[in-house]
């Protein structure tokens, strides 16, 4: 067991890490951060933040002499930083795991060798291949970069096979998965905690509403049947045991109008539709990150209010700082801003949660709340 008063390293220095670093020194651990950017939202919370890049030796060098373990809290550490680190100190999880989801070719073949179902997909490397894959997967598409997409980034929908072509070469032609553009009838995500030990530990199951390809919305619980909320918390469990993961991870599912269970993608870290566990849930996902990394025991994942997470977009601060007074009023929201100086459009600056014994009155005043902030 890593306990209190040891220095944790975080490679990456976003929001996530930014809550991962909340949440350690709140248990008296030291955090050590990693990231190139000078103004990282973790590293201006850590006891210390080298400002490097994720390849760059010394840096490395600080990680394993200072540190007893190393985190991650962005899917696209170079999986060669992450080896380095292993050859001194825990990594976790590990080079392996982040790589397998690295790639959303390998990640899809990896989900379908669990028995789990995906969209129907083909992956493209090479213009000649586009029109094949797009008749194998059968009607309206979409393309998306292979590797660093995110926030709905590095995708285009087709709906013809000379319109694939072209998004492929929009794309710069890099290698891409094709995937059929399912009918949905819901979108959920699974958030977990798994130890080094192979012990799991699932949260909540969160029903997450999207816009432009950008989590919007997560209302916990779910809207939708126990036995779905269970296959999916079962499925994601599957995968984890499948990575041989240790840490805090999260599957995302589709839900089809035909009431079919698809995998969509996993996040090897925290994830944003677990946001609503810093302020609804006995143990935050980032309280549980530390926990896993550390060997300690995990907290307890359990719900104590339904609750609605909005995102807050860089969009909302085009007219100057969103109006606050609203939800500053409301004696059930919670607002958290990442300390991000500046606010471009599609750009995560922060999220609030709206808690009610009601779940219908908390998605109501969550959208009352976010209408008033513009
Ligand atoms: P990102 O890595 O950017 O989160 P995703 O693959 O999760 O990329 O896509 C972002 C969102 O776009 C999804 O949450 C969903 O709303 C929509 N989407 C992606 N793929 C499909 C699909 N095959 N069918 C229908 N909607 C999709
Ligand atoms: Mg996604």
């Amino acid at each position: 067991m890593i306990l209190p008063g040891n220095t944790l390293g975080m490679l990456g220095g976003g929001q996530l890490g930014r809550m991962f670093t909340v949440a350690a020194r709140t248990l008296g651990y030291r955090v050590l951060v990693l990231d190139p950017d000078t103004g990282s939202p973790a590293g201006r919370m850590a006891d210390e933040h080298l400002h490097a890049a994720y390849g760059d030796a010394w840096a490395l060098e600080q990680m394993a002499t200072r540190c007893a373990v190393v985190t991650t809290e962005f899917e696209n550490i170079p999986a060669d930083t992450l080896r380095t680190l292993a050859g001194f100190i825990p990594v976790r999880p590990g080079a392996e795991a982040l790589e397998r989801t690295q790639d959303r070719a390998r990640e899809k073949a990896m989900i379908q060798s669990c028995g789990l179902d995906t969209a129907p997909f083909r992956v493209v490397t090479a213009l000649d291949e586009v029109e094949s894959a797009f008749a194998a997967v059968g009607g309206p598409a979409i393309l998306k970069r292979a590797a660093l997409g995110y926030d709905g980034k590095g995708q285009i929908g087709v709906d013809s096979a000379q319109a694939a072509r072209d998004a492929f070469d929009q794309l710069g032609q890099v290698p891409c998965v094709l995937e059929r553009r399912l009918d949905l009838e819901r979108e959920i995500s699974v958030v977990l905690a798994r130890s080094a030990e192979g012990e799991t530990l699932c949260y909540p199951v969160a029903e997450n509403i999207h816009r432009h390809g950008i989590l919007h919305m997560s209302i916990v619980p779910a809207r939708i049947p126990g036995e779905m909320a269970e296959a999916a918390r079962r499925a994601a469990t599957h995968l984890a045991d499948a990575l041989d993961y240790c840490g805090v991870m999260a599957v995302e599912f589709f839900i089809t109008t035909a009431g079919e269970l698809r995998v969509n993608e996993i996040a090897p870290r925290p994830h944003n539709s677990g946001h609503y566990t810093l302020d609804a849930c006995v143990t935050s996902q980032f309280e549980q990150q530390v926990r896993a990394v550390c060997g300690l025991p995990f907290g307890d994942t359990r719900l104590l209010s339904p609750v609605v997470m909005v995102n807050l977009l860089g969009d909302l601060w085009a007219g100057g700082e969103p109006r606050w007074a609203e939800l500053l009023d409301h004696p059930g929201a919670k607002l958290h801003l990442y300390g991000k100086s500046e606010a471009r459009p599609g750009r995560k600056m922060g999220h609030f949660c709206v808690l009610d014994d009601d779940p219908e009155k908390a998605i109501a005043d969550a959208e009352t709340l976010f209408a008033a902030l513009e």
